[in-house]
């Protein structure tokens, strides 16, 4: 069966806001930007993103916290998304004085807020002199917040738009869980129950490689379920990869439950290692065998992306291809319509032959979906992603481990 849906499912979202929505969101970033900024204190830490294993040690060890107190910490930070100290009401004021000196909480600084005609969210968020979007897509049953792991990337897929742009750092634990905690205060959408949170799921499909950036995404993974804290539910997050292969497994390992998400967007190597480089380093035979790893670790279906582009990987032998290569793991196929973007070396498939493509999947008993585009008119789409950071900070010299 063919599904239609508007989901967000891989690497860069965009679109354009109305006049209206434009100046509507330019007056929720002069907000955000000072109540972010009043919270910074020098020479103090970060709390967002710390473990709730150190910061639970920090706060004991160096501050005489009793670990009950951790924990109310902790719910004020993450739960109710308390941004001032001196509000975490159940705390003596000896210990907020102690919070406010050695800590202070920063979810980053919002730089600018579009609003698509079709609700969707982009917004670029400033960290430490750099900046990276965040996409929030709402639809009827979920709300979706497409997080960044990178500023830039270093894969240079043909397709993407942030492929344009090189990679400059990896995003730390404390600002990938921090897109997080500004979509979420932005949309006033701390103190519901979980049933009624405007931001039910995560998809780390922005910028960046996130199994590039293990370490940090793993860190920011724990926060994020943690469920005394933002508790989202691993089923509800997806990470997208591109194609790391040592590192698919551990991710099951690590977190069981997970989604997980594989940019393929071709059915054999040469096309592959074209329109996504890394496949010459762990070409399609290995990726397909971390697949069918990672399923036996768990039982989620994999979601494979592939984009639409007209005359490279649309062929009905193409399709015929994919069909046989993830035929030995579950999988839900997403076909993403190219989505344009200045200098685009692409075009997308026609709708014919979308349909077409779609239905040969379909007769092989394949789940499939065809992506709905958000957000066009804010380049918020997939794979429309692109901050200026690049233009401002001098480039790193190579690829980083995938565990740097
Ligand atoms: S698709 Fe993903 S891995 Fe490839 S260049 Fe774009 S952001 Fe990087």
């Amino acid at each position: 069966m063919i599904r239609y849906c508007s989901r967000l499912l891989y690497s860069g979202c965009s679109s354009f806001s109305t006049t209206a929505a434009v100046a509507a969101s330019t007056t929720t970033t002069a907000t955000a930007t000072e109540t972010a900024t009043d919270t910074k204190t020098k020479d103090t830490k970060n709390m967002v993103g710390i473990s709730k294993e150190e910061l639970n040690r920090q706060l004991t060890e160096n501050h005489q916290f009793q670990p009950y107190r951790v924990n109310q910490v902790w719910s004020w930070l993450y739960n109710k998304g308390q941004r001032t100290f001196d509000n975490f009401s159940n705390l003596s004021n000896v210990q907020r004085d102690t919070l406010n000196k050695h800590y202070h909480i920063d979810y980053g600084t919002v730089e600018k807020d579009q609003l698509s005609v079709d609700g969707t969210r982009k917004m670029l968020i400033g960290y430490a002199g750099q900046e990276v979007e965040s996409v929030f897509i709402p639809e009827a049953r979920r709300g979706t917040l497409c997080v960044s792991s990178q500023v830039g990337c270093t894969f240079g897929c043909t397709f993407c738009f942030t492929g344009t742009q090189k990679l400059v750092r990896n995003l730390t634990a404390g600002e990938i869980v921090g897109q997080v905690m500004m979509a979420r205060s932005l949309m006033n959408d701390f103190g519901h129950t979980t049933e009624k949170r405007l931001l039910s799921n995560v998809v780390f499909m922005g910028q960046g490689e996130p199994l590039y950036n293990y370490r940090n995404v793993s860190a920011a993974l724990r926060i994020l379920t943690d469920p005394s804290g933002l508790s989202l539910s691993k089923s509800r997050i997806t990470v997208s990869t591109s194609g790391v292969v040592p590192l698919i497994s551990r991710l099951g390992q690590d977190f069981p439950g997970i989604g997980l998400a594989i940019s393929l967007h071709a059915s054999n190597n040469k096309t592959r290692s074209e329109i996504v480089p890394i496949n010459q380093q762990w070409p399609i035979e290995e990726l397909m065998q971390a697949c069918r790893d990672f399923s036996t670790l768990n039982t989620n279906k994999i979601t494979i992306e592939y984009v639409m582009l007209r005359g490279v990987n649309d062929s009905d032998e193409d399709a015929i291809q994919l069909a046989k290569l993830i035929s030995t793991f579950p999988s839900l196929v997403n076909l993403i319509p190219f989505n344009s973007w200045p200098g685009a070396p692409y075009q997308c498939s026609t709708t014919e032959q979308i349909k077409r493509f779609a239905a040969v999947l379909d007769r092989a008993g394949l789940k499939v979906t065809v992506r709905q585009p958000r957000g066009r008119d804010i380049l918020a789409a997939c794979g429309q992603l692109k901050t200026e950071s690049v233009k401002i900070k001098k480039t790193l010299p190579g690829p980083p481990s995938p565990l740097d």
